[in-house]
């Protein structure tokens, strides 16, 4: 397994490879767990050769604090890599990304980067797509795989990708779970012992929704979801929305051609957790 962290070396490594080597690409943040290894199995069944970056992108973080406090396991992840199989790593610093003008560019994603997240993460989907892009160009990768777990932000790459006519392939892939149901994250490591017990509520409540979508309103189910939550001391709601899978828009109404999501995020104590599931 080969590692670099500069940007020339990769590329130098890159463009020495066979002429139609096919090329996986897994951007992460670090701090690997079962999720992230699910993304990386699929892209090695698909493809010639894997690259996974790690790179915790200050301009996606809307808060200094959840900055500096994302677990951070560099050691850890190259040693579950080696492990895999993974053929190269990317781990530059945030000065050789953006050298001395940590800021993202501005984007336009028709709208989608103005939902959910957006609302609450100010910003946030301007880092990622920054980040992305760059990565992409400089990895050139055939597909990149990203999860469902951050459904929003995996349609807004479908939607730069198209925009801006990169031929990268993006696969979405499943959302890797807790045998209690709990949707892996980086974050769940920071989970008190209390909050970590009740975090499993979450899921639980998206697979009622999923259930009472066939016979009760939005409205309903939304009240339904905010009551529940009411119940927990120790999940605090942000926000529940039921939307549209392609524009992300929250319904009212229900129209049986189109696909639905429903879409959560949580705080337990000051971690944020987000989870979805397709109805
Ligand atoms: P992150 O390191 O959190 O930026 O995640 C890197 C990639 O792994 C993103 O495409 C995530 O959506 C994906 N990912 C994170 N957690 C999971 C999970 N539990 N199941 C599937 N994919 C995941």
């Amino acid at each position: 397994m080969l590692v670099f962290a500069k940007i020339k070396s990769i590329q130098e490594n890159i463009k020495s490879l066979e002429k139609g080597t096919s090329i996986g690409f897994v951007p992460t943040m670090g701090a690997l767990h079962k999720g992230h290894l699910s993304l990386i199995e699929r892209a090695k069944k698909e493809n010639d050769i894997v690259v996974v970056s790690i790179f915790v992108n200050p301009t996606q973080f809307d808060k200094k604090e959840d900055l500096i406090n994302y677990p951070k396991t560099i050691d850890q992840d190259l040693t579950l890599l080696k492990k895999i199989n993974c053929d190269i790593v990317f781990t530059p610093t945030a000065d050789e990304i953006y050298s001395n003008n940590i800021k993202p560019q501005l984007f336009n994603f028709d709208g989608l980067e103005h939902q959910m997240e957006g609302r609450f993460r100010e910003g946030h989907f301007d880092g990622v797509g920054t980040i992305v892009k760059y990565l992409f160009e400089i990895i050139s990768p055939h597909k990149a795989y990203f999860g469902e777990k951050d459904f929003q932000q995996l349609q807004i790459i479908r939607k730069m990708v198209r925009k801006n006519h990169i031929s990268i392939k993006i696969i979405g892939c499943p959302i890797y779970r807790e045998e209690d149901g709990l949707a892996m994250s980086s974050r769940n490591s920071r989970l008190s012992k209390e909050h970590r017990k009740a975090a499993p509520f979450i899921y639980k409540t998206l697979k009622q929704v999923k259930n009472q979508f066939g016979t009760k309103n939005v409205l309903e189910i939304t009240k339904w979801v905010e009551n529940e939550f009411k119940k927990q001391p120790l999940l605090k709601l942000e926000y529940f929305e039921i939307a549209n899978e392609e524009t992300l828009q929250p319904i009212k109404n229900k129209d049986f051609k189109q696909n639905y999501r429903a879409f959560i995020a949580i705080f337990a104590d000051k971690i944020r957790l987000i989870d979805n599931i397709s109805l």
